[in-house]
């Protein structure tokens, strides 16, 4: 039997002290008497949803954000408890593992509030639910002058728990803040409006990342905290004083080294052709590992900190640097191609200005083949 665990070459190694890190840094920007709800969804933005929502738990995360009722399975599955908000719009017929798994559901639409209902009563049980409103984000939610009607009808509904009352920022990652102080005063009157004619939500939540770091007055009672729990600002135009640390290190060794006469090419379609006597080290990582065809000939990666560029067309599952100008590279040298080493960083940030996106795509594609491994932060 196999005693010692063997890691894979390509592997996601993720900080988990950095997610505390960051939570802390949350908590210190909204006060103690604001909840934390966490987005774990998309696999935790490609951490590991499991792993990265109790160590969130663990450090006192009241809720947890989901995209779906499967998502949230998965999390009742590992064995976490608590309040679990699903944030995408669930179909009526996933309504029994809804009410069974004890999950909160946002609502925006009349459809599904009574599929909840209708399950909710036949399980003998209460579901909680978060009712959206669409203060300009244009995607799920009900109209400000639509919410009024929506909550009488909701009120005839038995077995559901009025928790929330929400809205999501179309353009809180901008520097111009007017379209997002416009959509929180929709949204509060919206909220004054239901609370005269009776409606009462315990919650009411706006912020993702970027109006928790820029705008203290759409804090509310809960915000919902994605990419700044992963270490990464929402874009360049959130102020960046803030000491976030970046979680997630991808890295990967180097499989094989060849060297190239001038004239001789590297990969499919033989895009890169050495025009001198080039060292090439070929790396077991593509873009079936979620390494964007698209960094083909564009990207650098590090290789005893330093920077060394992608040569040629990224295939499915490997990848060629030219290492020429680093001296003494072996096969099984660590490279990082996300991360830092040494003095050197390669960012998300970065990477997606490589490929015309944001951070969120970038971490969100690590492929499920990626080995994750996490530093508690005490190895
Ligand atoms: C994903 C998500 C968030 C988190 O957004 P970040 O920009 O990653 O902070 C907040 N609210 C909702 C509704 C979301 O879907």
């Amino acid at each position: 039997m196999l005693t010692q665990k063997i890691h894979q070459a390509t592997r996601a190694v993720i900080d988990l002290s950095a997610i505390v890190h960051n939570l802390g840094l949350v908590r210190k920007l909204v006060g103690r008497k604001v909840e934390i709800c966490a987005a774990v969804k998309a696999d935790a933005y490609g951490h590991g949803i499991e792993q990265v929502s109790r160590i969130l738990r663990a450090a006192g995360t009241g809720w947890l954000g989901v995209d779906s009722t499967w998502e949230g399975k998965r999390l009742r599955e590992a064995g976490i408890e608590g309040p679990i908000l699903v944030l995408g719009p669930t179909p009526p017929r996933e309504s029994p593992l809804i009410v069974a798994q004890g999950l909160s559901q946002v609502i925006t639409s009349l459809e599904v509030a009574e599929a909840l209902s209708q399950e909710a009563r036949q399980q003998g049980r209460e579901v909680g639910i978060h009712l959206k409103v669409d203060s300009g984000m244009g995607r799920l939610g009900i109209k400000p002058e639509e919410a009024l009607a929506f909550c009488e009808n909701l009120r005839k509904l038995p077995g559901l728990h009025f928790e929330g009352l929400m809205t999501h920022f179309a353009l809180a990652h901008s520097k111009e803040k007017s379209f997002t102080i416009r959509q929180l005063e929709a949204f509060r009157e919206t909220s004054r409006v239901l609370e005269a004619r009776g409606f009462h939500f315990s919650l009411h939540h706006a912020a993702n990342s970027a109006a928790i770091i820029d705008l203290p007055e759409a804090h509310l009672d809960m915000v919902r905290p994605g990419i700044m729990i992963y270490g990464h600002f929402p874009s360049s135009e959130v102020s960046s004083h803030l000491p976030l640390r970046p979680a997630l290190t991808l890295r990967t060794e180097i499989g094989h080294l060849k060297s190239l006469q001038p004239g001789e090419s590297v990969s499919y379609g033989r895009l890169f052709v050495a025009s001198r006597q080039t060292q090439v080290a070929i790396l077991p990582v593509g873009y079936a590992d979620g390494y964007d065809r698209r960094l083909s000939n564009r990207a650098q990666v590090l290789v005893q900190g330093r920077r060394a560029p992608v040569i040629g067309i990224i295939c499915m599952d490997m990848t060629a640097v030219d290492v020429t100008d680093i001296p003494g590279v072996k096969a099984g040298d660590e490279v990082i191609l996300l991360g830092c080493q040494g003095k050197e960083e390669i960012s998300a940030e970065q990477i997606a200005t490589w490929l015309d996106t944001i951070s969120y795509e970038v971490l969100t594609r690590i492929g499920s083949r990626v080995e994750r491994v996490y530093l508690s932060g005490e190895e």
